[in-house]
């Protein structure tokens, strides 16, 4: 079941538009429960609220519900934000036979379609007349049920995450499903629990599975190329043991920090960080160091702990305003279950750490910084370290996270001297380099694309091939990796200096939920579709991937 990497027809039509905006995703919003220094043993319910059975507000079979008629208020917010947002798909049709005869503009959606609950036409009319909404349907429809069954109030099983490996089992990086079964997750028994899951998951777990020595991208099948060979068993002496040697914490005495670098960061740095410490639990051995780099870093809220510190403990602070808005002054272990688990949900709705009541936040272009994330006991500030809005938790002995709140190439020179391939790598999520810049164009006025463009990826990319270490890349769909690696030949500094080190392709551990844009319901993706990696070349080797011929013209 590999899509191909060529585009279909309807990917290409969608491909123009801007879909980075689409990945803001808020993933952000799952309460911490584990304390400092986390429990070492059986599952880690992701949430305090989890640990007593909540009564479900929907049950199972009412999962289905019309946005506009949704008992959850973010959803209705989103609704209506989608009529504002987008073109009726029918009107846009006849506008386009018409040429320049009419001024008329398509008319914004307006009906919901009775079917998948999403305002998708102007009108019934309209909804009748297009033949191509029934290939969109039924993904509606399940985005729609997912969203409720989040909000539902049920104990979300999919959440409750595994403590250390077991040394006897060995993990297997095939897929999702052999995945959590060798790593002790509760089974994923329906499609709806591997998409819930696998959303949660997806930014450690894809990392995760990439650098780990069982990883499913080898040689044999060609993901991984002899260059991308030996970058990754460079990064495996200092992740793993000698073979044979037991993986256990005491190994890690003598081991360098592996710093892993993920820029451009949004959703993924506000995850818990309990959720992050299932990528130190794939390495026993190592200590690893988390650096999140980017604008919308997701930070603690210091300001707030200071003022609310000693009505609660700093693990029971809330990361999300609505239940910090409802809940001033207990600690949010008493906000509903449903609240937090809600946030899970593709939609952006509680984005603006503000306390008044939270406005549904269209997915587009820009979304915003995700809320702040929680303080934990051994959170401090960083910036007298690195002189950018940041902090630091050292989250146990061998997992720390760091999160910049800048652009990279503002701290690039803090770190330049100290990269090592044998240490350091980075992953970009994402990050849309084939997209036209919304800030920067060429001297003729069109825009530039991000990966060339001053205000994005242009002067960073060329920074890390300097570093020689993998520069790993993910993308939402063939359409998107494929524009994301086409505009890699264009871009001063970059074209003609890499080498490949994974080839691109699909990503076992990508999120398996479609994410829906406000601006145009049809348009569907899921986070981290694709992978590929590539590196700094290195002069002295003259031998080249013949991968890298293909995309170079
Ligand atoms: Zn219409
Ligand atoms: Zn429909």
């Amino acid at each position: 079941m590999t899509p191909p990497l060529h585009a279909s027809e309807r990917d290409k039509r969608h491909i123009d538009r801007p879909l980075r905006s689409i990945r803001g995703g808020g993933l952000s919003l799952v309460k911490h429960v584990s304390s400092y220094g986390s429990p070492s043993t059986g599952h880690v319910p992701l949430d305090a609220d989890v640990r007593k059975e909540p009564t479900p507000i929907l049950s199972q079979d009412d999962l289905f519900h019309p946005l506009s008629q949704s008992p959850f208020a973010p959803v209705r917010e989103r609704g209506e934000a989608i009529k504002k947002l987008a073109a009726c798909p029918v009107c846009a049709g006849e506008h386009s036979h018409l040429h320049a005869h009419t001024k008329a503009q398509p008319k914004a959606v307006n009906f919901e379609c009775p079917d998948c609950g999403w305002p998708t036409h102007c009108s019934q009319e309209h909804w009748e007349q297009d033949e191509e909404h029934k290939k969109y349907c039924s993904r509606l429809r399940e985005v729609n049920e997912d969203d409720h069954d989040l909000r539902s109030g049920r104990k979300i099983r999919e959440f409750e995450l595994p403590g250390p490996q077991d040394s006897e089992t060995a993990i297997s990086f095939a897929n999702w499903d052999v995945f959590w079964y060798t790593r002790g997750f509760p089974s994923m028994d329906t499609e709806r629990s591997r998409r819930h899951a696998s959303k949660l998951l997806t930014y450690p777990i894809t990392i995760g599975s990439v650098l780990h020595e069982h990883s499913y991208l080898t040689l044999n099948n060609q993901r991984l190329t002899p260059e991308g060979s030996r970058s990754m068993a460079a990064l495996r002496t200092t992740l793993h043991v000698p073979p044979g040697a037991p993986e256990t914490e005491e190994a890690s005495a003598t081991k360098p920090e592996v710093r892993i670098f993920i820029l451009g960061a949004r959703a993924e740095s506000s995850l818990p960080a309990n959720v992050w410490e299932q990528l130190h639990m794939l390495f026993p051995a190592a200590i690893l160091h988390l650096f999140f780099v980017g604008p919308q870093v997701s930070l603690p809220d210091f300001a707030k702990a200071k003022r609310t510190s000693g009505a609660s403990s700093a693990t029971g602070q809330a990361n999300q305003p609505s239940t910090r808005a409802q809940n001033q002054d207990q600690p949010a272990e008493q906000a509903p279950a449903q609240e937090t688990m809600s946030q899970l949900s593709s939609a952006n709705p509680n984005s603006e750490p503000t306390e008044e009541k939270p406005k549904y936040v269209p997915n587009i272009y820009n979304p915003p910084t995700p809320a702040p994330i929680a303080l934990r006991k051994y959170t401090r500030q960083s910036i007298e370290r690195y002189g950018v809005p940041s902090y630091t938790t050292p989250y146990n002995h061998q997992l720390t996270i760091t999160g910049l709140q800048t652009n990279y190439v503002d701290v690039h020179a803090q770190f330049q001297e100290t990269f090592d391939p044998y240490t350091d790598c980075f992953f970009l999520f994402n990050p849309g380099f084939g997209f036209p810049s919304p800030y920067s164009s060429d001297e003729h006025g069109n825009a530039l694309l991000q990966i060339a463009s001053p205000t994005e990826w242009g002067p960073v990319v060329p920074l890390l091939l300097a570093t020689k270490c993998p520069i790993i890349v993910t993308g939402f769909s063939p359409a998107d990796v494929e524009r994301d690696i086409r505009s890699l030949s264009t871009a001063p500094g970059v074209a003609g200096e890499f080498d490949w080190v994974i080839t691109p392709g699909p990503n076992a551990f990508g999120s398996e939920k479609w994410e829906v844009a406000d601006f145009d319901p049809r348009v569907m993706l899921k986070l981290n579709w694709g992978i590929w990696a590539i590196r700094g070349q290195r002069r002295d080797v003259r031998e080249r991937s013949s991968f890298s011929s293909i995309f170079s013209s």
